[in-house]
């Protein structure tokens, strides 16, 4: 086997500690060619080098017998202090006894009085010093500084390692994240989050005490935890969170956890962790509990999820993603009028049938695949905005989806521009609906980036008006055309007389500043005409009628021209 040669990066310092000076020399001229020699003549004076060099020294050569302090003291001292421990120790000496004795202390090796084989003694000096190095390297590097927990792979490896030494044992993959953490790392500053973070390693640590079980800090605000099965998973969470708003004197920490519990041992050690966080993702959007266990619901969702992103490109290049159009209507005349369209996407899979869009469209948001759905559908609307302006000599205005994503596109003004230029529509006559979280993400650039859409003639039209925390003053500021309220007003209408003074609260809003304002998911007659009483101007839902696709939709196109109102 090739031996193993010591990193020549620099030459390391060794102590020679021996009363005798024909001893010190002759071990001095033994690694003097590789190694930078101190020498100390009694166990007192080696004690004061070793500290003075506690940062430098690669190793010590140990005399057991010497007068005034002797290597068994030195032994136990340099044991006892952790800055020290770290440094290895030969021993020599003549007595078998002594090997024992001195192995126990902590010396790592011994090399037998009177010396003989140089070549020997030379190659176990060598090998001390790799092992203590390499001991050291793993301690610094498999920890993190800030937390005192394991860094991902060396926590993924310990685990497997646990497994194999605890065989029977009952597991839980535990993850912890922080709510909304890179909004307050913004805003405490850098130092502070860290601190946070610090502290929850601290308590991590402590709640592991006394149990089996080892944690992780692999990325920014995410924590692991492998620990054995525990049933009050909730009182661990408080325990966590009380001390790090405790000590860090932080009330803003929350923190959600995600459970996966009696993991299954056959499966590797990151799926289990995946599954654990799939639950802690969960957990972001159930309010009122910070817990959330995993369940084979999740997992066939995730599978499901797998297969839909797999599938994508397929789909596009097959023409399963199909266009379909829902009719809005203008309700504020004698009869209702259908005045314009939303465009939505819907997926004809050839295995699982229609997907909703609820199911694939956040997906898509979430890895980007999106942004090439989008441009589809918006290529789609414009050609059959055209196409309809063709045969019926006029197009009604088409609303697309645009996804927040899609607004950090530097191109995003070019692309549109360049559809509406291509088919020859009006740019007034395709509006753009925007979701109103989208404004909070990063609201400076996106307003910049909006505003700019806006300049070149497309209509703006938020959409889910009131789902999120757009506030009044921001509403101001954003350069809209349309407001398009959020579904549940209109769920609440009926059973609550609070809804019908909402609507009337958003009104009063959107005629002060001079917007349109369109209601969707109407079902019923008795909706349209609280709306309409209201002066919302512009409805749209299955009252009058699902998505349907173009074709269909073409169909009212003709009776409009005919005269014919709306619902029939
Ligand atoms: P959204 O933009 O808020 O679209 C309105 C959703 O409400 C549509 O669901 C529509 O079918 C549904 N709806 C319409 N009328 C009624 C009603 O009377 N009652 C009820 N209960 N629902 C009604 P859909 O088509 O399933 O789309 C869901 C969401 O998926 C959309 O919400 C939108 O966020 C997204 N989406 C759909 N197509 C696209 C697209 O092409 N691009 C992007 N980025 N997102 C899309
Ligand atoms: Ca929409
Ligand atoms: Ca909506």
């Amino acid at each position: 086997m090739e031996k193993r040669a010591l990193k020549p990066e620099f030459r390391r310092t060794v102590l020679v500690v021996d009363d005798e000076a024909i001893n010190r020399e002759m071990l001095g001229a033994l690694v003097e060619d590789t190694y930078d020699v101190i020498y100390a003549a009694n166990g007192r004076e080696a004690l004061e080098i070793i500290e003075d060099h506690r940062e430098t020294l690669s190793l010590v050569l140990l005399d057991l017998m010497m007068p005034e302090m002797n290597g068994y003291e030195v032994l136990d001292r340099m044991h006892s202090d952790p800055a020290l421990r770290r440094i290895p120790v030969i021993v020599l000496t003549s007595e078998k006894q002594a090997e024992i004795k001195s192995l126990q202390l902590g010396a790592s090796d011994f090399i037998p009085k009177p010396y003989d084989n140089p070549d020997v003694m030379l190659a176990r000096i060598n090998r001390s010093i790799e092992l203590a190095e390499d001991a050291s390297i793993i301690q610094n590097t498999s920890v993190e500084d800030l937390t005192g927990l394991y860094k991902k792979s060396f926590f993924f490896e310990y685990c497997r390692q646990f497994d194999l030494h605890n065989p029977g044992a009952a597991m839980d993959a535990i993850t912890i994240n922080i709510n909304r953490f890179r909004l307050v790392n913004e805003i405490t500053g850098r130092a502070a989050a860290d601190a946070v973070l610090a502290e929850i390693g601290r308590a991590i640590l402590e709640e592991l005490k006394g149990s089996a079980g080892l944690a992780c800090h692999p990325v920014s605000d995410v924590f692991f935890i492998y620990r054995e099965h525990l049933d009050d998973m909730h009182g661990l969470l408080e325990r966590i969170t009380e001390h790090v708003r405790r000590v860090s004197q932080s009330s803003w920490v929350h923190l959600r956890m995600g459970v996966y519990s009696n993991v299954d041992r056959d499966m590797v050690i990151d799926s289990r962790f995946d599954r654990a966080s799939l639950a802690c993702d969960a957990a972001k959007h159930r309010y009122g509990d910070p817990v959330v266990f995993y369940d084979d619901r999740m997992h066939e969702d995730q599978m499901l999820a797998g297969r839909l992103v797999e599938d994508f490109e397929e789909a596009v290049r097959q023409g399963q993603f199909i266009v379909y159009y829902q009719p809005k209507y203008n309700i504020q005349r004698s009869e209702p009028a259908l005045s314009s369209a939303e465009a939505l996407v819907r997926w004809k899979h050839p295995e699982l049938g229609m997907v909703s869009p609820g199911v694939f469209i956040p997906l898509f948001e979430e890895n980007g695949l999106i942004m090439k759905l989008d441009r589809f559908v918006w290529e789609s609307a414009v050609s059959q905005m055209a196409s309809w302006k063709r045969e019926h000599g006029y197009s009604i205005p088409v609303s697309i989806n645009i996804s927040r994503i899609d607004l950090y596109d530097p191109d995003l003004e070019a692309e549109l521009t360049g559809l509406v230029e291509k088919y020859g529509i009006d740019t007034a006559d395709l509006y753009l609906e925007i979701t109103e979280s989208a404004y909070t993400d990063d609201s400076r650039q996106l307003v910049e980036s909006v505003t700019r859409l806006r300049s070149c003639g497309f209509k703006i039209e938020m959409d889910d008006f009131g789902s999120g925390y757009s506030s009044l003053n921001m509403l101001t500021r954003l350069p809209i055309d349309v407001l398009k309220l959020d579904m549940k007003f209109v769920n609440n209408l009926s059973d609550d007389p609070k809804g019908i003074k909402m609507i009337e609260l958003i009104m009063d809003i959107a005629k002060y500043l001079g917007l349109i304002a369109v209601a969707e998911g109407v079902e019923t007659a008795e909706q349209v005409a609280i709306l309409k009483k209201a002066g919302v101007d512009i409805v749209q839902g299955y009252y009058f009628s699902k998505p349907i696709p173009g074709g269909e939709f073409e169909e009212l196109l003709t009776s409009r021209a005919a005269g014919a109102g709306g619902r029939s």
